[in-house]
């Protein structure tokens, strides 16, 4: 009898070991062990017919028993263990993602030309302690007009300049100049003040290749104790030797606006017609060796006592340029209308 179980017990080891064998997926795998190990499994089955035998006997088979189930179990540990690699593996390669593949056609987006200059600029003047002021679009004609010192009948305050908004009863405009930010900024706090004002600005213009009516400016200002044209001059000096090269010169023309005086116009020295060698035939300058930059200026008294500041205490200068025309000078730029197209074929040369 006994012979004939471990002739069994063998029998069910054989044909365990085969399937394992033959298995490839651990699902598959956990079914065998279910059927040979498991509560009801075949080997189990083997352990509950040893009631019929003897106590000696009892323990004989019962330590085949258990023999065969300690080698069968080792037998799905090590299936268990090849099947994880192997679907490990293979879960792996189905899952792959290559994020770096370059799809064909993606085309990659970059700064535009009058971003990076702003950039630029921003940083010589962050670097020499001035803010950065941006404020609203839309204004009122105070700030626009009567506090920066424009009467009541300049030509800017014509509709055709200057973009009143509806329902505004003539007071809601677009900005017509960056200033107005300098003037709320004055009104807030009291100085020393030194600032920049980047932004867009709105002008009743027709379109075409010289004019839009939407362009960018940079103003500066300064206002502290004992501020002199020297503090102006000097600043847009390296300014402009930050802009173009170290060889920049600067010129001042007599100007008039309303909100400095003196005012004047700022020309720098034409980068391209190199060592003062005025080249006649130069695109950039047109033959004169110099390019007209900016308009400058000391803060008219009348302006700083708008904002409620003391001219007998205080002094300061201010300059504003077009972000477009610099744009243009630089890059050999004849039209205007690029700054706010958004025209693909002109930012793909950049
Ligand atoms: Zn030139």
């Amino acid at each position: 009898m006994i012979a004939e179980i471990k002739n069994e017990l063998e029998k069910i080891k054989a044909e365990c070991i085969n399937q394992i064998a033959q298995t490839d997926s651990s699902t598959a795998l956990y079914n065998i062990k279910v059927q040979f190990l498991g509560k009801s499994g075949k080997l189990t089955a083997q352990l509950k017919n040893l009631r019929n035998f003897s106590d000696d006997d009892k323990k004989i088979i019962g330590q085949v028993v258990n023999q065969v189930k300690a080698d069968l179990e080792n037998e799905f540990s090590k299936k268990e263990k090849a099947l994880y690699s192997i679907e490990l593996e293979k879960k792996l390669q189905n899952e792959k993602i290559d994020i770096t593949i370059n799809r064909p056609g993606f085309i990659m987006g970059k700064p535009h030309p009058l971003d990076v200059l702003l950039k630029r600029i921003n940083s010589f003047f962050v670097a020499n302690g001035f803010i950065i002021q941006e404020t609203r679009e839309i204004e009122t004609s105070f700030y626009n007009f009567d506090a920066l010192n424009t009467p009541a009948d300049h030509p800017a305050r014509e509709a055709q300049d200057t973009f009143f908004l509806e329902g505004g009863a003539g007071n809601i405009l677009l900005r017509s100049q960056t200033s107005t930010g300098q003037i709320r900024y004055m009104q807030e706090n009291k100085p020393p003040i030194k600032l920049i004002s980047p932004g867009r600005v709105y002008r009743a213009d027709e379109v075409d290749a010289t004019h839009t009516p939407c362009f960018h400016q940079l103003e500066g200002l300064v206002v502290a104790k004992g501020i002199n044209m020297g503090h102006l001059k000097g600043t847009i000096l390296e300014f402009m030797k930050f802009l173009f090269d170290e060889k920049t010169k600067i010129r001042f023309r007599p100007s008039f606006f309303p909100f400095t005086e003196p005012s004047v116009e700022v020309d720098a020295s034409c980068f391209s017609c190199k060592d003062g060698n005025i080249d006649p035939a130069c695109k950039i300058c047109k033959g004169t060796g110099f390019l007209e930059i900016m308009g400058a200026g000391m803060v008219n008294r009348q302006v700083l006592k708008n904002v409620e500041i003391d001219p007998d205490e205080y002094s300061g200068f201010a300059f504003g340029m077009g972000l477009d025309r610099v744009m243009a000078i630089l890059h050999g730029i004849n039209d205007a209308r690029v700054s706010f197209e958004g025209d693909i074929r002109f930012l793909k040369q950049f």
